[in-house]
């Protein structure tokens, strides 16, 4: 492989196997997984639940370890464990620190990722602007509804600027109005920011805003396709085309 392919690739995966305890009480989440996830590329994970989408989004990220096979991340500089800001992360269920504010919250990452207070503050304050929450700035996360504070994780999953994102579910516990919206504002501000996005949801009207499908299966990825009409430059903004057998299944 060329060096050039290589850059292509954010993230590869090969016979990825993830396998949960031992014995007779062992799980096998995420079976021989085989893909690649390109720049730009806006997945949409879909499946069952318990058909291995959060533990595959948790390999993605580097916060799990595969049993077999290998994940490598070459247009990520290798893996983004324990590099903070490298991935954005947004989670199902209320995941903002209590004690700060919305502002504090967003600009966590941004210390956590080496920026001084005053670049981080400043930083948080136009991701909230970018995500049009910029009045919310000194609320509690507790004075929060549930659509406002996944809006704000959502702005805060891209106060690095990663070039990945990675959502678990970010609109499973919203009515469908509110979802919209929170899905409106994760699709168009991973576009404004050329990332890749691998969305995980049970919600079709949203998955079916996400230009490419991967749907999950006991643990295997048993289909990917490109949505009908979807043009090359809609799957990834570098113009990469996701090509017929590309994830074995
Ligand atoms: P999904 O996100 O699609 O609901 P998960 O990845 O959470 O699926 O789970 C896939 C399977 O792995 C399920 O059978 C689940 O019970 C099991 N599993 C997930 N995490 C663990 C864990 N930490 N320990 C044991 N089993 C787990
Ligand atoms: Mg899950």
């Amino acid at each position: 492989m060329t060096a050039h392919a290589n850059a292509a690739e954010l993230i590869r995966c090969a016979g990825l196997s993830r396998t949960h305890g031992s014995g007779a009480a062992a799980v096998t989440a995420v079976r021989d997984v085989t893909g690649t996830l390109r720049p730009g590329m806006m997945v949409a994970l879909t499946g069952p639940s318990g058909s291995g989408k959060s533990t595959l989004l948790h390999l993605l990220a580097g916060l799990d370890e595969p049993t077999s096979g290998t994940i490598t991340w070459p247009g990520l500089g290798g893996s983004p464990f324990g590099r903070p800001g490298i991935v954005g992360m947004v989670l199902q269920g209320p995941s903002l620190l209590p004690p700060l504010d919305v502002a504090e919250n967003v600009a966590l990452p941004l210390l956590l990722a080496g920026h001084g207070e005053k670049e981080a503050r400043e930083r948080a304050g136009a991701a909230l602007a970018e995500a049009g929450l910029d009045d919310l700035a000194a609320r509690l996360p507790e004075e929060l509804s549930g659509g406002q504070s996944q809006r704000v994780a959502v702005a805060r999953a891209l106060a690095t600027r990663p070039r990945l994102i990675l959502a678990d579910e970010p609109t499973g516990q919203l009515d469908s109005a509110h979802a919209a919206v929170v899905g409106t504002l994760l699709l168009d501000a991973t576009a404004r920011l050329g990332a890749a996005l691998v969305l995980c949801t049970h919600d079709e009207a949203l998955a079916s805003r996400l230009p490419v499908r991967w749907q999950m299966a006991d643990g295997r990825l048993i289909a990917h396709e490109v949505a009908a009409g979807a043009a090359a430059d809609a799957v990834t903004r570098q113009g990469s085309i996701v090509v017929e057998g590309e994830l074995s299944c």
